[in-house]
């Protein structure tokens, strides 16, 4: 088992993990199993209510609100909110592929970060499968404007966010974060919590909504200081926060992505209108596997996949 390096085959977590902690919405305790997941099948969420299980694809297709976080929605109204931490933590430490089992429509929100989904990960520990891992790579720019946001894609080789975000409040200001994704590069995001102004939360109560947000997940901006009394975890949490936050978007592609996203004043609406914008746009993409070893004479290392590859570091299209 290594974290260190994303490897040409697909993973899984080796065992079940077993979760509990707070709905944000419902404010009612939720457990969440983690259980591993054949090649090929993605991001799967079970969604326990009423005696039955409902099916929801973590597919950014299956996205139907993204005012206070990310919520996934079935065409039999099965719903489950706040994924977007969980699927963070399971792109950024290289999982590709996991069932997670939730009993009530939301994941729990744990301490607003990613932190304590990767040290269940990392206690797990990562299985890899037969199958290649394929790749989503971006051929040309794309570009998304939406009011004062702008999201865009580059051709990259790696996963790199380039998330700068600007806000007028002077606890946060402009902060700008540039980082190649890998399971290492992850651990510098991943404990970085989700903020809100208390204005917003205290209107989000009067709605009834956000009822299990508190300062025990939530990084608090009132009008002159952070409500939290043990502060911030590093200066620029906010960045580092929207940058996991854009790891858990782009986790909804189906497939790791091989290309830069920057993102301006960006927003989980803005990385799901520029994931929906890449995906349209044909030929601003294609997918990839990739060899683990690049070598002159590249051997396939399976007969089975079928798949003459030809080139030293990307195969031939195969979708
Ligand atoms: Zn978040």
């Amino acid at each position: 088992m290594s974290f260190k390096s994303f490897s040409n085959r697909q993973t899984t977590i080796d065992n079940e993990v077993v979760m509990k902690g707070t709905g944000v919405h419902s404010g009612a305790e939720v457990s969440m199993i983690l259980h591993p997941a054949e090649a090929n099948t993605g991001y799967n969420f079970y969604v326990q209510g009423g005696g039955q299980i409902g099916h929801v694809s973590g597919d950014f297709r299956a996205v139907s609100n993204l005012t206070l976080c990310t919520v996934l929605s079935a065409a039999d109204g099965t719903s489950v909110a706040t994924v977007e931490h969980l699927l963070a933590a399971l792109r950024g430490m290289g999982i590709d592929n996991a069932a997670i089992e939730v009993d009530g429509n939301e994941v729990p929100v744990m301490d607003g970060s990613a932190e304590q989904f990767v040290d269940a990960i990392q206690e797990t520990g990562l299985r890899e499968l037969d199958e290649p891992r394929r790749y989503i790579k971006v051929l040309r720019p794309i570009e998304v404007r939406d009011g004062e946001s702008v999201g865009e894609f580059f051709p990259y080789n790696g996963f790199r966010l380039d998330v700068e975000i600007d806000f007028k409040s002077e606890f946060i200001g402009r902060q700008r974060l540039d980082i190649d994704i890998t399971p290492s590069s992850f651990k510098k995001i991943c404990r970085a919590r989700t903020f809100g102004f208390l204005k917003d939360v205290k209107q989000l109560w009067a709605a009834g909504r956000a009822l299990g947000s508190s300062l025990e997940n939530t990084v608090a901006i009132g009008d002159d200081r952070i409500l939290n009394p043990e502060g911030l975890r590093y200066p620029d949490e906010f960045v580092r926060h929207k940058t996991l936050d854009a790891v858990g978007d782009m986790a909804l592609a189906g497939a790791p992505i091989l290309g830069l996203y920057r993102s301006y004043r960006g927003s989980h609406r803005l990385n799901s209108k520029v994931l929906h914008a890449l995906y349209e746009a044909k030929d601003a993409w294609t997918i990839v596997e990739i060899a683990e070893k690049p070598a002159h004479r590249y051997v396939a290392p399976r007969a089975e996949f079928g798949i003459a590859f030809a080139m030293p570091n990307f195969a031939p299209e195969t979708a």
